[in-house]
């Protein structure tokens, strides 16, 4: 099938090239000339396990085209698939000029029935807004009877596995208009989905509010996991608690699970902080509190000054003399995102205390780099208190504590030994609770994690006669 993606970053590039992988011919559009010329000289432009060989491998094949030009683009496809970024408005909602940018180009230079995705995350009404906008554009040609469809086709993907992800997906979620367009639509959908779900039927077909309410919903709903845990967390530290213990304790009750139940520096990345007060915006427009998710969102807030908050607490509040390396930049592993990545959060706090920062990060050093001079532009000179470094053992040289953000399988079992012999203290704030407080006793590091501060009961000395519960807790 000819199919067309109309945006080429993380959704875009990866549907598009996975999609090509499947025997369709793929146009992939951006309005970014560099990005275009990037992909086009063999470059990609994201750092995403795997991607690089399935784009170097259907751009050989001739499946796979990139370009900057819109009618074309519109020319190609009968599939339209809008993966355009969302970002925040000023008051959180979500900005949709991209998306109706895009509608209205394909409006513009439609010549014959065209399916046209959203495949961007969009509030409810929104693809009634890209019909709207596509039909005006159709009156001005003159063309009012030109036949097309809306369809949402929000995508789950996650930033580290995303081709994963996407060519193995747990669900596809599509919503259609209940009428004979919409009908000729989802048989086309059918069409491009149809290798997903050779092994076992995985399409909802619903209609577009739900399916656009959906995706929000998903994406609130492990939010509010993540705050929840986080504030548990927080508590387990004035407790005496193990918020791992307790993930454990309530996880392995089957209504909860085990998933996303890690407490942390807080969410960041391109999705769930936007998506959140998205959310909330669309219902206080229909009159609505959403009083969970305000609350998931402000939980999240202050969560991503839980390290900072914690190296004061230890050093106070001037932290000038001080270098601390920091492992960890991209709001998760396996990806050189920083959008709304924690440790920005955490880098502004130690540099306008004072502090230096020595930094690693095994892919996004450059992407940090970039967005930080946009975060500093009132106090450039600041960044010059950041000395970015190839390997992760080279950021303790003559530091203060290890501050750990992202939680890269690198930094899993690293060399203890190493790390004391080096610090200036043996001293670990781990923003990711990748270690086992008990080990690090042993090996004699002070180690400061979140929720993981329990005084470990020794175990229950026999006495005749008596009997104690394994959970008595003697420290009280
Ligand atoms: P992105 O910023 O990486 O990419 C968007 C691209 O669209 C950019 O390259 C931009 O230049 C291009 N663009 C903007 N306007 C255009 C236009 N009129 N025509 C052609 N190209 C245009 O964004 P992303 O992370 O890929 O997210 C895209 C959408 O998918 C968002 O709504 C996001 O919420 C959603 N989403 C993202 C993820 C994720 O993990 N990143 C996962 C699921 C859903």
């Amino acid at each position: 099938m000819n199919i067309t993606i109309i945006g080429s970053g993380y959704v875009g590039l990866v549907t598009g090239a996975c999609l090509a992988e499947l025997g369709n011919t793929v146009f992939c559009l951006d309005v970014d000339a560099r990005k275009i010329d990037t992909l086009n000289a063999g470059e990609v432009p994201i750092y995403e396990p795997g991607l690089k060989d399935i784009i170097e491998r259907n751009s050989a094949a001739g499946r796979l085209i990139f370009s900057t030009d819109v009618k074309a683009s519109v020319a190609h496809g009968d599939v339209q698939f809008i993966a355009v970024g969302t970002p925040p408005d000023e008051d959180g909602s979500a900005d949709l000029k991209h998306v109706l940018a895009a509608a209205r180009n394909i409006g513009k230079h439609m010549d014959r029935f065209k399916v046209i995705v959203n495949k961007s995350t969009v509030p409810v009404g929104t693809a009634q807004r890209v019909r709207q906008a596509v039909t005006e554009e159709l009156a001005q040609r003159d063309l009012p009877r030109l036949e097309f469809a809306v369809v949402s086709n929000p995508e789950f993907l996650k930033e580290g596995s995303a081709v994963e992800d996407f060519m193995h997906p747990d669900r596809i979620v599509i919503g259609v208009e209940d009428d004979a367009t919409g009908a000729r639509a989802q048989g086309l959908m059918r069409a491009v989905y149809a290798p997903f779900t050779r092994n076992h039927e995985r399409t909802f077909y619903m209609d577009v509010i739900s399916a656009e309410l959906t995706k929000y919903a998903a994406n609130a709903m492990l939010a509010t996991r993540i705050s929840f845990m986080n504030e548990l967390a927080n508590l387990a530290d004035k407790v005496g608690a193990d918020i791992e213990l307790v993930r454990q304790g309530i996880g392995s009750d089957p209504r909860i699970g085990y998933s996303f139940l890690y407490a942390g520096t807080g969410y960041g990345g391109s999705c769930f902080p936007k998506d959140v007060q998205a959310l909330s915006r669309v219902a206080s427009r229909f009159g609505h509190k959403l009083n969970v998710l305000d609350a998931v969102d402000a939980v999240n807030d202050s969560q991503k000054r839980v390290l900072a908050d914690k190296v004061v607490d230890r050093f106070g509040d001037d932290l000038s003399g001080r270098t601390f390396a920091l492992w960890g930049l991209a709001f998760k592993p396996n990806t050189d995102d920083m959008r709304e990545a924690p440790s920005r959060v955490l880098i502004r706090e130690l540099l306008t205390r004072g502090a230096r920062v020595r930094a690693h990060d095994p892919v996004a050093i450059k992407e940090a780099q970039r967005v930080l001079a946009r975060d500093f532009t009132n106090a450039p000179r600041l960044l010059e208190h950041i000395t970015y470094v190839e390997r992760a053992m080279d950021a303790l040289s003559d530091a203060d504590a290890l501050l750990i953000v992202t939680e890269w399988k690198a930094f899993r079992s690293p060399d203890f030994a190493a790390i004391r012999a080096r610090l200036k203290q043996p001293l670990i704030f781990d923003g990711r609770n990748l270690y086992e407080p008990a080990l690090m006793r042993e090996a004699g590091i002070d180690y400061r994690a979140i929720g993981r501060s329990s005084r470990i009961p020794p175990p229950p000395e026999p006495v005749a006669g008596a009997r104690q519960t394994s959970w008595q807790h003697s420290g009280w």
